[in-house]
């Protein structure tokens, strides 16, 4: 099994990451990654950049190193009503954004607040993922998630990271696969890497998904041509609501 587009990148303007766009863009081009997301953190994490970094976006090219890099945010869940901390103006610069909750920006509540708060971010037009559902700290009501996401045609991620420094990650999704593959809900594989040699990382992911014979074809990243498609929904949808 094979992940062409790396949906979930930081560079150094996330604040705690340690590579530039040119050495993520460089270290996917050696491991033959045909795309990969520019999805640095919101502003409310300690460090990250101001939202109006995000106004470079329009400047920025399209492929370096022969690597389509596609511009993206991993936005900040801020309260249990699903609020983020990107404004419409700058999340309508990116072509992929991520909704995630991290605990130095909203502490983990109850499973019925954390669930609200994942429900809301989904609603948002411009949001198409939640970033490691997996986390064992935000219990989740995965079963209403996924048919909400499954209702909205969202993804949810299967993030290699996590797995790497949250104990229970590995126990969650095995949850909400099998949810995923009912539903038919697609999944976006990433490596979440904060350093250039982790682009690509996909191995642990990859591997419960195997376990879990999860579909192929609902890996919405497992080809270029196939996360084209669904950016092409997103656009469709957003048009439809007027945003574009
Ligand atoms: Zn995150
Ligand atoms: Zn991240």
């Amino acid at each position: 099994m094979n992940i062409e587009v790396d949906t979930h990148t930081h560079t150094v303007l996330s604040g705690h990451a340690h590579s530039t766009l040119l050495e993520n863009a460089a270290a996917a081009a050696k491991l033959g990654l045909k795309g990969f997301v520019l999805s640095d953190h919101g502003p409310k994490l300690p460090g990250a950049c101001p939202e109006f970094n995000l106004g470079t976006y329009p400047y920025l090219p399209d492929y370096i190193e022969g690597v389509r890099v596609y511009p993206g945010i991993e936005a900040n869940i801020i309260d249990f009503s699903g609020s983020i901390d990107v404004s419409e103006k700058y999340i309508a610069l990116t072509d992929y954004a991520i909704a995630g909750l991290h605990e130095v920006v909203l502490k983990p509540g109850t499973k019925a607040q954390n669930t609200e708060a994942v429900l809301a971010a989904l609603s948002n037009p411009y949001i198409d993922v939640i970033a490691h559902p997996d986390n064992p700290k935000y219990e989740l009501d995965y079963e209403t998630i996924v048919k909400e996401a499954a209702k909205l045609g969202k993804l949810l991620e299967v993030n290699n990271h996590s797995f790497s420094y949250r104990k229970g990650g590995i126990e969650n999704v095995a949850v909400y696969l099998p949810l995923c593959k009912t539903y038919g809900v697609r999944v976006a594989v990433s490596s979440d890497a904060h350093f250039a040699l982790n682009m690509g990382s996909h191995a642990l992911a990859l591997r419960v998904i195997e376990e879990q014979s999860f579909p192929q074809e609902l890996i919405v990243n497992a080809t270029m041509d196939r996360f084209d498609g669904y950016l092409s929904e997103r656009k469709s949808r957003l048009a439809r609501m007027n945003k574009i």
